[in-house]
Protein backbone atom coordinates (compact mmCIF):
# COMPACT_ATOMS: atom_id res chain seq x y z
CA UNK A 1 0.00 0.00 0.00
CA UNK A 2 0.89 3.36 -0.52
CA UNK A 3 2.23 5.18 2.48
CA UNK A 4 3.21 8.36 0.59
CA UNK A 5 2.28 10.42 -1.83
CA UNK A 6 3.83 13.52 -3.37
CA UNK A 7 1.53 14.77 -6.10
CA UNK A 8 2.79 17.99 -8.44
CA UNK A 9 5.06 19.53 -5.42
CA UNK A 10 6.70 23.00 -6.71
CA UNK A 11 8.97 25.13 -4.59
CA UNK A 12 11.00 27.86 -5.65
CA UNK A 13 13.21 30.35 -3.44
CA UNK A 14 14.10 33.95 -4.32
CA UNK A 15 16.93 35.61 -3.74
CA UNK A 16 17.80 39.00 -2.06
CA UNK A 17 18.51 40.42 -5.59
CA UNK A 18 15.07 38.59 -6.58
CA UNK A 19 16.13 36.18 -9.21
CA UNK A 20 13.91 32.93 -8.83
CA UNK A 21 15.21 29.28 -8.80
CA UNK A 22 13.03 26.75 -9.40
CA UNK A 23 14.26 23.81 -6.83
CA UNK A 24 11.53 21.30 -7.34
CA UNK A 25 9.19 21.52 -10.73
CA UNK A 26 5.83 19.35 -10.29
CA UNK A 27 7.77 16.35 -7.99
CA UNK A 28 5.63 12.99 -8.86
CA UNK A 29 6.25 9.89 -5.98
CA UNK A 30 4.34 7.59 -4.64
CA UNK A 31 6.72 5.45 -1.62
CA UNK A 32 5.10 2.04 -0.71
CA UNK A 33 4.72 0.90 3.39
CA UNK A 34 8.09 -1.01 4.12
CA UNK A 35 10.10 0.61 1.07
CA UNK A 36 13.41 2.37 1.25
CA UNK A 37 13.80 4.90 -1.16
CA UNK A 38 17.31 6.85 -1.76
CA UNK A 39 16.69 10.34 -3.26
CA UNK A 40 19.63 10.43 -5.46
CA UNK A 41 21.16 14.05 -6.89
CA UNK A 42 23.90 16.29 -6.99
CA UNK A 43 24.72 18.84 -3.99
CA UNK A 44 21.84 21.14 -4.80
CA UNK A 45 19.58 19.39 -6.56
CA UNK A 46 17.23 20.10 -4.09
CA UNK A 47 17.05 16.90 -2.16
CA UNK A 48 17.34 18.76 1.33
CA UNK A 49 14.01 20.56 -0.14
CA UNK A 50 12.24 17.52 -0.54
CA UNK A 51 13.04 15.71 2.17
CA UNK A 52 12.26 18.75 4.95
CA UNK A 53 9.00 19.42 2.57
CA UNK A 54 8.03 15.47 3.58
CA UNK A 55 9.31 16.46 7.00
CA UNK A 56 6.81 19.18 7.30
CA UNK A 57 9.34 21.52 7.79
CA UNK A 58 9.23 23.78 4.95
CA UNK A 59 5.90 24.29 2.76
CA UNK A 60 5.57 23.54 -1.18
CA UNK A 61 4.31 26.32 -3.01
CA UNK A 62 1.93 24.07 -4.57
CA UNK A 63 0.89 20.61 -4.79
CA UNK A 64 0.38 18.13 -2.52
CA UNK A 65 1.96 15.49 0.48
CA UNK A 66 -0.50 12.80 2.01
CA UNK A 67 0.36 10.05 4.57
CA UNK A 68 -1.74 7.56 4.41
CA UNK A 69 -4.42 9.96 2.66
CA UNK A 70 -4.02 12.84 4.54
CA UNK A 71 -2.49 16.07 4.15
CA UNK A 72 0.46 16.44 6.06
CA UNK A 73 0.48 19.70 8.50
CA UNK A 74 3.64 20.58 10.21
CA UNK A 75 6.31 18.74 11.71
CA UNK A 76 4.95 14.98 13.47
CA UNK A 77 5.91 12.06 15.27
CA UNK A 78 5.04 10.08 12.36
CA UNK A 79 7.92 11.49 10.32
CA UNK A 80 11.10 10.87 12.24
CA UNK A 81 14.11 12.95 10.60
CA UNK A 82 18.09 12.58 11.11
CA UNK A 83 20.14 14.97 9.92
CA UNK A 84 23.47 15.43 8.41
CA UNK A 85 23.98 17.71 11.68
CA UNK A 86 22.78 15.40 14.21
CA UNK A 87 21.95 18.09 17.08
CA UNK A 88 22.16 16.36 19.84
CA UNK A 89 22.20 18.12 23.48
CA UNK A 90 26.18 18.61 24.43
CA UNK A 91 25.32 18.62 28.33
CA UNK A 92 23.36 15.16 28.48
CA UNK A 93 24.08 11.87 27.84
CA UNK A 94 23.25 9.71 25.19
CA UNK A 95 20.69 7.95 27.22
CA UNK A 96 19.10 11.35 28.18
CA UNK A 97 19.32 12.71 24.39
CA UNK A 98 17.28 10.01 23.61
CA UNK A 99 14.86 9.73 26.33
CA UNK A 100 14.12 13.52 25.76
CA UNK A 101 12.90 12.78 22.83
CA UNK A 102 11.14 9.21 23.52
CA UNK A 103 9.86 11.01 26.43
CA UNK A 104 8.05 13.79 24.06
CA UNK A 105 6.78 11.41 21.96
CA UNK A 106 5.28 8.38 23.99
CA UNK A 107 3.66 10.41 26.95
CA UNK A 108 1.60 7.26 27.38
CA UNK A 109 4.00 4.71 28.26
CA UNK A 110 4.97 4.27 31.56
CA UNK A 111 7.91 5.25 32.88
CA UNK A 112 9.88 1.57 32.75
CA UNK A 113 8.92 1.24 28.79
CA UNK A 114 10.09 4.57 27.82
CA UNK A 115 13.85 3.41 29.91
CA UNK A 116 13.44 0.24 27.72
CA UNK A 117 12.74 1.19 24.43
CA UNK A 118 15.78 3.92 24.56
CA UNK A 119 17.90 0.86 26.06
CA UNK A 120 16.86 -1.25 23.30
CA UNK A 121 17.51 1.36 20.74
CA UNK A 122 21.17 2.43 22.16
CA UNK A 123 21.83 -0.79 22.15
CA UNK A 124 20.53 -1.31 18.61
CA UNK A 125 23.35 0.84 16.98
CA UNK A 126 25.90 -0.43 19.32
CA UNK A 127 26.20 1.92 21.84
CA UNK A 128 24.77 0.07 24.89
CA UNK A 129 28.25 0.79 26.56
CA UNK A 130 28.30 4.51 25.98
CA UNK A 131 25.00 4.95 27.34
CA UNK A 132 26.17 7.77 30.26
CA UNK A 133 28.59 9.40 27.47
CA UNK A 134 28.40 12.93 26.39
CA UNK A 135 28.61 14.06 22.88
CA UNK A 136 31.75 15.41 23.78
CA UNK A 137 33.17 12.15 24.04
CA UNK A 138 31.94 10.62 21.48
CA UNK A 139 33.56 10.05 17.62
CA UNK A 140 31.50 11.73 15.01
CA UNK A 141 30.65 8.30 14.05
CA UNK A 142 29.07 7.73 17.20
CA UNK A 143 26.91 10.72 17.62
CA UNK A 144 25.67 10.24 14.20
CA UNK A 145 24.94 6.68 15.62
CA UNK A 146 22.88 8.31 18.74
CA UNK A 147 20.83 10.46 15.91
CA UNK A 148 19.63 7.05 14.76
CA UNK A 149 18.90 5.64 17.69
CA UNK A 150 16.85 8.98 18.54
CA UNK A 151 15.04 8.75 16.10
CA UNK A 152 14.03 5.11 15.45
CA UNK A 153 13.03 5.17 19.25
CA UNK A 154 10.49 7.75 18.18
CA UNK A 155 8.99 4.93 16.13
CA UNK A 156 8.00 7.00 13.36
CA UNK A 157 5.91 5.65 10.40
CA UNK A 158 9.04 6.57 7.99
CA UNK A 159 12.09 7.39 9.16
CA UNK A 160 14.23 10.31 6.95
CA UNK A 161 17.51 10.11 6.95
CA UNK A 162 19.04 13.46 4.88
CA UNK A 163 22.64 12.44 4.52
CA UNK A 164 23.35 11.01 8.00
CA UNK A 165 26.63 9.21 6.89
CA UNK A 166 28.32 11.92 4.43
CA UNK A 167 30.29 13.50 6.85
CA UNK A 168 31.84 10.00 8.05
CA UNK A 169 35.35 9.01 6.89
CA UNK A 170 34.76 5.55 4.72
CA UNK A 171 34.99 3.27 7.55
CA UNK A 172 32.89 4.21 9.82
CA UNK A 173 30.44 5.30 7.05
CA UNK A 174 30.34 1.24 5.83
CA UNK A 175 29.83 0.22 9.48
CA UNK A 176 26.62 2.46 9.77
CA UNK A 177 25.64 1.19 6.10
CA UNK A 178 25.57 -1.98 7.44
CA UNK A 179 23.62 -0.94 10.79
CA UNK A 180 21.50 0.38 8.54
CA UNK A 181 20.38 -2.70 6.72
CA UNK A 182 20.29 -4.42 9.54
CA UNK A 183 17.57 -2.22 11.44
CA UNK A 184 15.68 -2.48 7.78
CA UNK A 185 15.71 -6.03 8.34
CA UNK A 186 14.39 -5.68 12.19
CA UNK A 187 12.28 -3.04 12.15
CA UNK A 188 10.72 -2.90 8.40
CA UNK A 189 9.86 0.67 8.89
CA UNK A 190 9.59 2.73 5.67
CA UNK A 191 12.75 4.81 4.82
CA UNK A 192 13.82 7.76 3.06
CA UNK A 193 17.59 8.59 2.54
CA UNK A 194 18.94 11.38 0.72
CA UNK A 195 22.39 10.72 -0.29
CA UNK A 196 24.58 12.11 -3.03
CA UNK A 197 26.64 8.81 -2.94
CA UNK A 198 25.54 6.60 -5.86
CA UNK A 199 27.14 3.47 -4.46
CA UNK A 200 24.97 3.73 -0.96
CA UNK A 201 21.68 4.07 -2.69
CA UNK A 202 22.41 0.99 -4.39
CA UNK A 203 23.70 -0.90 -1.40
CA UNK A 204 20.59 0.28 0.38
CA UNK A 205 18.02 1.20 -1.53
CA UNK A 206 14.60 -1.23 -3.15
CA UNK A 207 14.32 2.08 -5.50
CA UNK A 208 16.32 5.14 -6.20
CA UNK A 209 14.92 8.57 -6.74
CA UNK A 210 16.85 10.70 -9.28
CA UNK A 211 16.84 14.81 -8.58
CA UNK A 212 17.65 16.29 -11.42
CA UNK A 213 19.58 19.74 -11.12
CA UNK A 214 18.72 22.72 -12.02
CA UNK A 215 21.26 23.13 -15.40
CA UNK A 216 20.03 20.02 -16.83
CA UNK A 217 17.61 19.26 -19.04
CA UNK A 218 14.79 18.12 -17.11
CA UNK A 219 15.16 21.11 -14.41
CA UNK A 220 13.88 19.89 -10.78
CA UNK A 221 12.30 16.34 -12.07
CA UNK A 222 12.46 13.28 -10.49
CA UNK A 223 12.36 9.78 -11.86
CA UNK A 224 12.80 6.26 -10.09
CA UNK A 225 14.81 3.31 -11.04
CA UNK A 226 14.03 -0.08 -8.91
CA UNK A 227 17.61 -1.69 -7.68
CA UNK A 228 17.55 -5.52 -9.14
CA UNK A 229 18.04 -7.33 -5.99
P1 LIG B 1 20.56 19.48 -1.95
O1 LIG B 1 20.05 18.98 -0.63
O2 LIG B 1 20.26 18.54 -3.09
O3 LIG B 1 22.00 19.86 -1.91
P2 LIG B 1 18.96 21.82 -1.37
O4 LIG B 1 17.54 21.38 -1.30
O5 LIG B 1 19.68 22.02 -0.08
O6 LIG B 1 19.74 20.79 -2.32
O7 LIG B 1 19.04 23.14 -2.20
C1 LIG B 1 18.59 23.22 -3.54
C2 LIG B 1 18.82 24.61 -4.08
O8 LIG B 1 17.99 25.53 -3.41
C3 LIG B 1 20.25 25.10 -3.87
O9 LIG B 1 20.58 25.86 -4.99
C4 LIG B 1 20.15 25.93 -2.63
O10 LIG B 1 21.14 26.93 -2.60
C5 LIG B 1 18.76 26.52 -2.76
N1 LIG B 1 18.14 26.75 -1.43
C6 LIG B 1 17.87 25.80 -0.50
N2 LIG B 1 17.28 26.32 0.57
C7 LIG B 1 17.16 27.65 0.32
C8 LIG B 1 16.63 28.75 1.05
N3 LIG B 1 16.08 28.60 2.24
N4 LIG B 1 16.68 29.98 0.45
C9 LIG B 1 17.21 30.14 -0.75
N5 LIG B 1 17.75 29.15 -1.50
C10 LIG B 1 17.72 27.93 -0.98
P1 LIG C 1 22.99 19.90 1.74
O1 LIG C 1 24.01 19.48 2.75
O2 LIG C 1 21.83 18.96 1.64
O3 LIG C 1 23.54 20.27 0.42
P2 LIG C 1 22.97 22.63 2.44
O4 LIG C 1 24.14 22.58 3.35
O5 LIG C 1 23.07 23.17 1.05
O6 LIG C 1 22.30 21.19 2.36
O7 LIG C 1 21.78 23.40 3.15
C1 LIG C 1 21.52 23.21 4.51
C2 LIG C 1 20.30 24.03 4.86
O8 LIG C 1 20.45 25.40 4.46
C3 LIG C 1 19.04 23.51 4.18
O9 LIG C 1 18.01 23.43 5.13
C4 LIG C 1 18.73 24.53 3.11
O10 LIG C 1 17.33 24.71 2.99
C5 LIG C 1 19.40 25.78 3.61
N1 LIG C 1 19.99 26.51 2.49
C6 LIG C 1 20.71 25.99 1.49
N2 LIG C 1 21.07 26.91 0.60
C7 LIG C 1 20.57 28.09 1.06
C8 LIG C 1 20.59 29.43 0.59
N3 LIG C 1 21.19 29.77 -0.56
N4 LIG C 1 19.97 30.36 1.32
C9 LIG C 1 19.35 30.04 2.45
N5 LIG C 1 19.29 28.80 2.95
C10 LIG C 1 19.88 27.83 2.27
Amino acid sequence: ATILSLKGVTKSYRSKTGAVSHVLDGIDLDVEEGEFIAILGFSGAGKTTLISAVAGLIEPDNGTIELRGKAIDGPDKDRGLVFQSYSLFPWLTVEKNVALAVDSVHKDRSKEDRAALVRQKVQLVGLGHAMDRKPAQLSGGMRQRVAVARALAMEPEILLLDEPLSALDALTRAKLQDEIERIRKEEKRTIILVTNDVDEALLLADRVAVLTPAPAARIGKIFTVDVPR
